[in-house]
């Protein structure tokens, strides 16, 4: 999943009442797709970490979502936000379910209802999660200015569009990934 994490991250800040500045928006929506940074930094530093293993299993999302709790709280000593934070990145798993085949638990069954694999398919469900989340926002009063912007999910379904029409379903993983060819692992 892309997009449609930004749009879970979106609607958990429509649930939050605590104030959240730009910075600490644009760090929620980061949050969102911790488990694929962590991804991209295990190939950057060539770890095989084969079907998200160590990203998107559930200790390995446990523990990210620790982290980030714990550097959401040293930042705002907001329990509100640090609640939101772990939330939006233990919800990337359970998204990424939808659109990709991936280990949820280390040792067990690959999992997943593989949506990239039908881009159109994908483009139905990531579109309208991201609206509903930009809608909710935008009726919350409390986005920044630019995020409830018509200009920002314009751009977004303009972005999953592009993906869906030109990178999804090609057949080749979404990530560079650190691991032997044999293993391709399905990005998400
Ligand atoms: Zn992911």
């Amino acid at each position: 999943m892309i997009t449609g994490h930004l749009g879970i991250a979106a609607a958990a800040r429509s649930f939050s009442r605590e104030p959240m500045g730009s910075i600490l928006f644009v760090a929620l929506l980061l949050a969102a797709i911790v488990p694929d940074a962590v991804d991209a930094l295990y190939w950057v530093i060539d770890i095989c970490s084969p079907y998200g293993l160590y990203s998107h299993t559930t200790y390995a999302v446990a523990l990210e979502a620790a982290i980030i709790g714990g550097l959401a709280f040293l930042a705002t000593r907001s329990r509100g936000v640090t609640l939101t934070f772990v939330l939006v990145v233990l919800l990337h798993s359970p998204a990424d379910y939808f659109t990709g085949r991936k280990l949820f638990v280390p040792g067990g069954e690959m999992l997943g209802l593989r949506m990239y694999e039908r881009p159109i398919v994908d483009w139905m469900l990531e579109v309208p999660l991201v609206i509903a989340g930009w809608w909710l926002l935008r009726r919350s009063g409390r986005s920044p200015r630019w995020a409830a912007s018509v200009w920002a999910i314009v751009a977004l379904v303009l972005l999953q569009a592009t993906l869906d029409a030109f990178v999804i379903g090609r057949g080749r993983s979404l990530k560079p990934n650190g691991c032997p060819v044999v293993t391709s692992p399905v990005g998400a």
